[in-house]
């Protein structure tokens, strides 16, 4: 199995090596924690750990319904080998309840169940702070092709598809949640990134108790106790 090497990037939530396999990187997953575009920073114990627990769990389970993802194997409790991807400069964020920047763009209440999920673009950007995109944005300044936008939408439903229902068997709304995608070597389209509470609102079904990273963006308290929570519920 591909070996740790040159540390090559480090964002706000991990740290990026390449190994000696030139398609394969190394994720370090950090306790560091941002919110609004990395204007309030902090730090929540444990959160690596448990958000490479929750991520590889949920790639595992999108693997097992046919949605190939660059999650290959954890290495330890904080690091993961994936597929080296070219990320695609596109955050896609599907929705099924209203919150966040849906509820101020729409003045809608949170909370409210939609009825089909929507797909939103945002460029990836901290300079501009990702904002909002459309199709148009993507193919005109080269983001991404209209095939590629195309599978990241039915690959962003089918996601949501898996997601939802797993979730909700183990007590938790899946309100919303950020994907990334990029390329691989030999020209697909790949689920990149993690998927956790950093990146998901997860609501406790029956009290909405939020379970995700809201509790640090809004000083709610107990972060640590909304991760473990979650990590406890999907790995059972
Ligand atoms: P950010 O500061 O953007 O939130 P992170 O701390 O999560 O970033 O670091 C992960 C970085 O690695 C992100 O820029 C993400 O786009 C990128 N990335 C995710 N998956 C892959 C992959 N498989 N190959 C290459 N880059 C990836
Ligand atoms: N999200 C993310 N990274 C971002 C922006 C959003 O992971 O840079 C996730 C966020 O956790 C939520 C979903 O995308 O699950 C939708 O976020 P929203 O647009 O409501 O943004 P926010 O309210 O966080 O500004």
């Amino acid at each position: 199995m591909p070996e740790k090497t040159d540390l090559i990037g480090e964002g706000k939530a991990k740290k990026i090596y390449a190994t000696d396999d030139p398609t394969k990187l190394i994720f370090y997953f950090k306790d560091d924690a941002t919110a609004f575009n990395a204007q309030k920073k902090g730090s929540i114990e444990s959160k690596g750990e448990l958000n490479l627990l929750i991520s590889a769990r949920l790639f595992r389970l999108l693997e097992s319904e046919g949605i190939d993802t660059h999650f290959i194997e954890e290495k330890n409790e904080r690091e993961m080998l994936v597929e080296r991807l070219e990320i695609i400069p596109i955050e896609t964020v599907v929705r099924n309840i209203v919150c966040g920047s849906l509820q101020k763009r729409t003045g809608h209440p949170e909370g409210e169940e939609l009825v089909r999920p929507i797909v939103e673009f945002y460029y990836k950007s901290d300079e501009l702070g990702d904002p909002m995109i459309n199709d148009d944005h993507c193919l005109v300044f080269d983001w991404a092709t209209h095939g590629e936008l195309e599978e990241i939408r039915h690959q962003a439903h089918a996601v949501n598809t898996v997601l939802k229902p797993f979730m909700a068997e183990r007590g938790i709304l899946l309100v919303d949640f950020k994907l990334e995608f990029g390329r691989t070597h030999d020209g697909r389209v790949l689920l990149g990134d993690e998927i956790c509470p950093d990146t998901c609102r997860f609501w406790d079904s029956k009290t909405h108790k939020k379970l995700d990273k809201d509790r640090f963006r809004h000083d709610l308290g107990d972060v640590e106790g909304a991760y473990q929570e979650i990590a406890r519920r999907v790995t059972n």
